[in-house]
């Protein structure tokens, strides 16, 4: 049977299978430290994009089975809420303002894309939890003690199967992917999982991808999960192979950025300086359209390689409207970033020989 996926659970529907006694852990006497001890009971509810909510479950505690795929462990696509329970003077037990949390928790999961559902349910649903386990709950931030690594590999084709597709660009300063002093330059599942609602809204503004943008004067940074070059006569007049720099830490230092600027080095074609890591704005790209200054502008990354860059939605602020900028990418007659796919892609599959970029398996 179809459900609605923005639907919510109900507590109504909610099954519960209590520990048996010999299940049960002993209570721990004297301090609690946050983090500590877990009670005996947890809710758990799935949920998926076509089915909806399904029915929710209270039972024992148990660890939870993940796909290694899942994208909680990749993009930190997860929430949580805390709040507290308290015993009273009348041995009633107490939740303080879990409507507050409830309305956070919701908030939350709209911005990380993930489902919301009635606060009053899951109140009355923790209500009950809270009844089983009276004597417990603690929870608290630090560092892991435990940790796994593990590897997941899959297949995947050619990219782009039928040639370059030039791609579109939401270019939005109200968002930011990383801040000074953040961990932008690390891959953390943290830099991703605010992504995902940014992402969709360009979807909906016909965009295939978001170009992040940083500071007062609207610095381009990288394009949706991969890093950017443009290739443009600069306005001293030169032909500059350009990308933004790793040294501000905004960044994810690819390794396909990496390997594109040491080919072009290598070739020498360009004046030293002019395979250039330095910062560009809105504002530069804007000057170069106009000037017909514009070669090439494509994102680049392990996934794709390189993809073209057609066309830019830039929501202009000051103007307080949505321009649409043409990128002559796929127009250009100096082709660089076939030449640089090409390159790259020869020695991807053996044609060319670099035995310090390939390890034989
Ligand atoms: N930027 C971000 C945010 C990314 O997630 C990736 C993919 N790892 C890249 C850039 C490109 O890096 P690489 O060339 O190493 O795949």
């Amino acid at each position: 049977k179809a459900k609605d996926p923005q639907r919510t659970f109900y507590r109504t529907d909610m099954h519960t299978t209590a520990a048996l006694p010999s299940e049960r852990q002993a209570k721990p006497t004297g301090h609690l430290p946050f983090g500590r001890y877990y009670a005996d009971h947890m809710i758990d509810v799935d949920w998926n994009s076509e089915r909806g909510w399904e029915k929710p479950k209270l039972h024992k505690l148990q660890p939870l089975q993940l796909h290694p795929g899942a994208k909680v462990l990749h993009y930190a696509i997860e929430l949580f809420e805390g709040m507290k329970a308290y015993r009273g003077i009348d041995n009633k037990i107490r939740l303080f303002r879990p409507d507050a949390n409830m309305a956070r928790m919701n908030a939350t999961a709209a911005r990380a894309a993930l489902p919301t559902f009635d606060s009053a349910e899951l109140i009355a649903m923790i209500a009950d939890q809270i009844r089983l386990d009276g004597e417990w709950k603690t929870l608290g931030v630090g560092p892991p003690q435990d940790a796994k690594l593990f590897v997941v590999t899959c297949p995947v084709g050619a990219y782009f199967p039928s040639g370059f597709q030039p791609i579109s660009l939401l270019a939005d300063p109200q968002y930011v992917r990383a801040s000074l002093g953040g961990v932008g330059a690390f891959k953390m599942g943290c830099n991703y999982a605010p992504t995902m609602l940014v992402a969709r809204e360009a979807a909906e503004k016909g965009c295939h991808q978001v170009l992040w943008l940083t500071g007062n004067n609207e610095e381009l940074t990288e394009v949706g999960t991969m890093n950017i070059f443009v290739f443009w006569k600069n306005e001293d007049g030169d032909l500059e192979l350009a990308t933004p720099p790793l040294d501000h830490g905004l960044i994810l230092p690819g390794v396909t950025r990496d390997s594109l600027l040491c080919l072009a080095r290598e070739w020498g074609e360009f004046k030293a300086r002019s395979v250039s890591e330095r910062t560009f704005t809105m504002d530069d790209v804007k000057r170069a359209l106009k000037e017909e200054r514009l070669q090439q502008m494509f994102g680049c990354g392990t996934a794709s390689v390189v993809v073209p860059v057609g066309k830019i939605v830039y929501h202009n602020r000051k103007a307080a409207r949505h321009e649409v900028w043409h990128i002559p990418t796929m127009e250009s007659k100096q082709n660089l970033m076939q030449r640089l796919y090409d390159h790259i892609n020869c020695i991807q599959y053996g044609r060319f020989d670099r035995p310090e970029w390939t390890v034989d398996v």
